[in-house]
């Protein structure tokens, strides 16, 4: 039930990819990336927990860390994204929606937040 309803809730993210570098004003429920030849190199979300910050994706396998993003179906990371310091927002993105990880609080205000775009 509760997992149907952030499906309902859990707003789902567009897929952009910026021209040289991320824009200076990133909007909300948005996935930034860049590309060089066809290759994504980096992404970039504004953190969904609603802290306001920009968190930077490195998506080359030669520097740490790194992650996999598969461009099918809005989106998917890979690992996990983890910030340790700061407000400690923990999620999984998968197919363009974030989906915390059981450690997390307020998870439905997150996403209800997210939704209504505050
Ligand atoms: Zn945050």
């Amino acid at each position: 039930m509760l997992q149907r309803m952030r499906s309902i809730i859990g707003p789902r993210f567009s897929l952009v990819e910026a021209e040289d570098d991320f824009p200076a004003v990133m909007r909300k429920r948005t996935l930034y990336v860049l590309a060089e030849d066809g290759q994504v190199w980096a992404a970039a979300m504004t953190c969904p927990c609603g802290c306001k910050a920009i968190l930077h994706l490195n998506l080359l396998a030669d520097q740490r860390p790194c992650w996999h993003l598969n461009l099918r179906d809005g989106g998917s990371l890979m690992p996990s994204v983890w910030r340790k310091d700061h407000c400690g927002a923990h999620f999984w993105f998968r197919e363009g929606r974030v989906h915390w990880t059981a450690d997390q609080r307020n998870t439905l205000w997150r996403d209800l937040r997210l939704r209504l775009g505050r």
